[in-house]
């Protein structure tokens, strides 16, 4: 095998060719055979490397350098460091020197004189070509001149033994001897743009073309430096959806040095469309030759340098996966904490970041991206559903972005302040949404995620306390009944109003109430019909004026110096009485139905009279008190104190909103990061007001319950049922842990009393 030359022409490399070249320089050598645009040049073979470590006589040495615990992060950088050097030290010899100086010499002939270069590494596997190992070999580009070409080849040989390339070689289970590296030599594309191109779906494999466009060249899009435009092509109709991005970052070549630096875009071009619709179909034809000839899809990277299109580099997709992992460090050996904030929804997941500014950006996420943005809205439900994973700056954990990623299994970390200015777009990270951290790469998954219906214990405990399920998306439904919840003891119609997307008022104005109140009823139904017979208990509309200002037809929305504080929950309803009774009619339409499982609940009750006022209403509607049970929420610490004389209007359930009551009784706004380590749903005062609420009722007779997020944790659940609550409402995947922590108080509650009784006696 050593036998094998120095040097093997492009032109001349076909794929068997992969012991000598590797895959990068193989596959270059087939395009070429396929008539594709790739720049010439030459590869110096994987043979030419041995016989450098065996003339040199470094072999022996390097190997042993090199054998370390790689999960010792200091040991394997020392070692790196060390046999890096070692073949950077090494006189390559004569003859080789002789035969990559001509090679480059005869490339000048060919392509002009010095011709500017990119020396590219291509490892491979002696007993396993097929092996990639992309991604963790360097690239050195515009190199010019012999001697600069000569020493960027030792650089990519000596880069075989990065503390990157040795860790992955030893996870992977590679023997560092048998694993070879080509330097492949290429005239430079002065890319004016570039990018890369699936040629087809990479997650379902369908017949669209995803191609992905910046300024300069690709190094900043494979490095995840710069959004690029995304541009999706239909491959049967030709369509074209394109999604322009503001690039701020670009790769260029410096006109004085002649070195490769990055550099902020030319302002006018930051928000310029990369890619003609004519440039879009050349790079689309070229890749549908390139799938043809290897009979499957492929992961390309393209450059343009004036207007001519050339291919740099094409692998096939397998998944999603392993192009990541091409793209970026797969494993680090210790895992970089990149930025930290509220573990929002549980699950750890891993994946490419898209940062979204704008909604009209939602269709960059795709399936198993990371969404991260300001903070998520109701547009934004669908694109939440294909994310692996949520990141917001802003929001506590009862904001929009919290609560809906719980409800649809995604992990989500908020609050972070800063991940959209600090994380960087096309990035690999791993988000844990339980500890609240995102660290870089792809760290192994500790537990299985928990998409999907959450699956119930076999033998679900019965208890006397029930245990119920909060909702507020309609899509969330299938995933709460899995639960095995005894009903649901909230659900909240403001996000399935807000996802309308037009303001209620909207269809007041257009003659459109109907329209309204049959929207409506088809989200409350379907979580009604769901869990039919169980209680469903409907709260009906808190809308902060600062969330439904931003929908069609809410302009008019007064603009509160503290939202919170303002007008929302019943207050708002009773002053906003048409809205009010669009939601009872909708209410009403459901009983008729024969729907005898709903409850009203009505949001930050203050003050009796609004009760009294609201049955008055819900009265006026024609809604039976006999078929229907109405509550109030207790989440202002004055509708605490005053329990008795709530009591007395005839309500049949309250339940504990301990989100508001917890931010009202402490005075620590709960969407305000900054206050959020003050926010303790535990604090004495808090627990204070609900165990007087839940004395008070339970003389009374009346039902007693808690929707807050505080439901969702089984210290609170122990508290509670040692309280004497009726029931607990939680969120979908804390059911089955809070209905344990219930079981386990029950029963130990029964075991003090007995102890009791039998020490008295
Ligand atoms: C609460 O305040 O605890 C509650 C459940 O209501 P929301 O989070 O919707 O304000
Ligand atoms: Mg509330």
């Amino acid at each position: 095998m050593k036998d094998k030359p120095t040097i093997v022409w492009l032109e001349d490399v076909r794929i068997e060719d992969v012991p000598s070249v590797g895959g990068k320089g193989a596959s270059l050598g087939e395009m070429i055979h396929a008539e594709i645009p790739v720049p010439r040049g030459f590869a110096v073979t994987a043979q030419a490397f041995r016989r450098f470590l065996d003339e040199t006589g470094i072999g022996k040495q390097l190997f042993a350098t090199i054998r370390v615990n790689v999960d010792n992060a200091k040991e394997l950088s020392t070692a790196a460091e060390a046999a890096k050097n070692l073949v950077l030290a090494a006189k390559m010899p004569q003859q080789m020197r002789r035969d990559i100086v001509s090679a480059y010499k005869e490339l000048g002939r060919r392509e002009g004189e010095n011709p500017l270069v990119a020396v590219r590494s291509s490892a491979t596997a002696e007993d396993m070509p097929e092996a990639s190992f992309a991604g963790q070999q360097e690239t050195f580009l515009n190199v010019k001149g012999a001697e600069d070409v000569v020493s960027a080849v030792q650089k990519c040989w000596a880069s075989l033994y990065g503390a990157r390339a040795i860790f992955y070689r030893v996870k992977q289970g590679f023997d560092h001897e048998s694993v070879n590296i080509s330097a492949v030599v290429q005239k430079m594309v002065n890319a004016a743009k570039s990018g890369v191109m699936f040629t087809s779906n990479p997650t379902t494999g369908a017949p669209e073309a995803i191609i992905e466009g910046s300024w300069g060249f690709g190094e900043a899009i494979v490095s995840g430096s710069v959004s690029p435009d995304t541009y999706v092509i239909d491959r049967k109709t030709r369509q074209i959806k394109a999604n322009i991005a503001t690039k701020k970052t670009m790769v260029v070549r410096d006109q004085n040095t002649g070195e490769t630096v990055s550099k902020e875009v030319p302002i006018d071009l930051q928000n310029k469309r990369v890619l003609s619709d004519a440039e879009l179909f050349t790079i689309l034809d070229l890749g549908e030759l390139i799938e043809d000839h290897y009979e499957s899809p492929q992961d390309v990277e393209w450059a343009i340098e004036n207007g001519e299109v050339f291919i740099v580099q094409s692998r096939p997709v397998t998944t999603i996966k392993n192009k990541e992992e091409q793209r970026t460090d797969v494993a680090t050996a210790e895992p970089v904490k990149l930025l930290e904030g509220l573990g929002a929804s549980p699950g750890q997941a891993s994946g490419r970041v898209k940062i979204i500014q704008a909604v009209d950006e939602l269709d960059r996420v795709l399936d198993g991206d990371i969404l991260v943005t300001g903070m998520t809205s109701p547009d934004m439900v669908p694109a939440m559903r294909r994310a692996a994973a949520i990141v917001t700056d802003e929001g506590g954990l009862t904001s929009h972005a919290a609560i809906v990623s719980r409800e649809l299994g995604v992990p989500a970390v908020v609050g972070t302040k800063q991940a959209t200015k600090t994380l960087t777009d096309g990035a690999l990270v791993t988000v844990d949404g339980e500890r609240g951290i995102i660290f870089s790469g792809r760290l192994e998954a500790k537990a299985a995620p928990i998409a999907g219906p959450i699956p119930v214990s076999a033998a679900k405990p019965v208890t006397a306390t029930e245990v119920k399920v909060n909702v507020s998306i309609a899509e969330a439904t299938e995933r709460a009944v899995a639960t095995g919840a005894d009903g649901v003891g909230l659900l909240r119609v403001e996000h399935m109003i807000l996802g309308m997307g037009k303001h209620p008022h909207w269809y007041i104005e257009h003659n459109q109430k109907d329209m309204f109140i049959n929207e409506l009823e088809k989200g409350i139904r379907v979580v009604v019909d769901a869990f039919f017979p169980r209680p469903v208990w409907v709260r009906t509309l808190d809308a902060p004026t600062d969330e439904f200002r931003e929908m069609e037809g809410g302009e008019e929305e007064p603009i509160e110096p503290n939202p919170m504080l303002g007008w929302r929950g019943i207050r708002r309803d009773l002053r906003d009485v048409e809205v009010f009774k669009m939601q009872l009619q909708t209410i009403k339409n459901l009983i008729n139905y024969g729907y005898d499982n709903i409850g009203i609940m009505l949001p930050l009750v203050q003050h009796q009279s609004e009760v009294r006022l609201a049955k008055q209403i819900i009265a006026e509607m024609g809604i039976d008190f006999q078929q229907i049970d109405v509550g109030i929420m207790i989440e202002i610490p004055a509708s605490a104190l005053i329990i008795e004389d709530l009591i007395a209007e005839g309500i049949d359930f309250v339940s504990f909103g301990t989100n508001d009551l917890t931010q009202y009784t402490l005075a620590v706004d709960r969407n305000n990061e900054n206050v959020a380590a003050l926010y303790n749903e535990q604090h004495p005062a808090v627990l204070k007001l609900v165990e007087y609420v839940i004395q008070r009722c339970n003389k009374a007779g009346v039902v007693t319950s808690i929707c807050g997020q505080a439901g969702s944790d089984p210290k609170m659940a122990d508290i509670l049922v040692r309280m004497g609550i009726s029931s607990i409402s939680s969120n979908i995947d804390a059911v089955s842990r809070v209905r344990e922590a219930v079981a386990r108080t029950e029963m130990r509650m029964i075991l003090e009393s007995s102890r009791d009784s039998t020490n008295e006696n």
